[in-house]
């Protein structure tokens, strides 16, 4: 796509008064049309959304959705041809819409990420794996529910807060943190568990999974 010059000067201008210095002719025009793109996506994106939207009136229960490589909230996979549902709750993969049906899982659990904990967070919040998790499980300490490959096996399993209420805290007490770190002159970015910045103890004090963790500071 080739942009006006009137554009690219107008472009120019408001850059001027928003700080206060000149853009070079070529750079302005770079930029405008990353911004272009950027905007071009996000009406592609809003109309995607507004159409399953608008199918949703005739078609209540969602309807498979076409192409590759939707990510799966619940299970966490990537999906393959004819394996992606929609519905009102979102985009889930076929395996995780039938564990809904049979009610292995309530079906908002799809939409409302902020309401369990997978695996994974249980790993990278709380240090915990898997053989732990299923000691916990198998002696009723924590609660946890499967989304079965069509009844057989386990293809998801995740923690309700509120089946294990008192126990896990709110999700958002265990979000990670994001921090910035130069090494070989460059700029990395990477995650690290809310536990290396704050006193879990302090923080998360009062619910019971404390009462089963260790935590120890990162210089010992
Ligand atoms: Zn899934």
């Amino acid at each position: 796509m080739k942009l006006e010059e009137k554009a690219i000067a107008e472009f120019q201008r408001i850059y001027k008064k928003e700080y206060g210095k000149e853009l070079p002719y070529e750079e302005a025009e770079k930029q405008a049309y990353h911004l272009i793109r950027f905007a071009e996506l996000m009406v592609d994106m809003y109309m995607t959304d507004e159409n399953r939207k608008d199918r949703l009136k005739t078609e209540p229960k969602g309807f498979p959705l076409d192409g590759v490589g939707y990510t799966c909230p619940i299970c966490g996979q990537n999906t393959r041809e004819g394996e992606a549902w929609f519905d009102k709750y979102g985009i889930k993969c076929l395996t995780c819409k039938k564990g809904i049906d049979r009610k292995e899982i309530p079906a908002s659990m799809a939409k409302f990420t902020d309401k369990w904990y997978s695996k994974y967070d249980m790993e990278s919040r709380f240090g915990l794996k898997t053989p732990t998790l299923r000691k916990w499980v198998r002696n009723g300490i924590l609660k946890s529910r499967c989304i079965t490959n069509d009844g057989k096996g386990v293809h998801a399993e995740i923690f309700l807060i509120k089946d294990d209420k008192g126990f896990l805290p709110p999700k958002e007490l265990t979000e990670s943190q994001t921090v910035q770190e130069e090494k070989d002159g460059q700029t990395w970015i990477r995650s690290e568990p809310c536990y290396r910045f704050v006193d879990p103890y302090k923080r998360l004090e009062g619910y019971e999974i404390m009462n089963y963790l260790n935590f120890v500071k990162a210089d010992e």
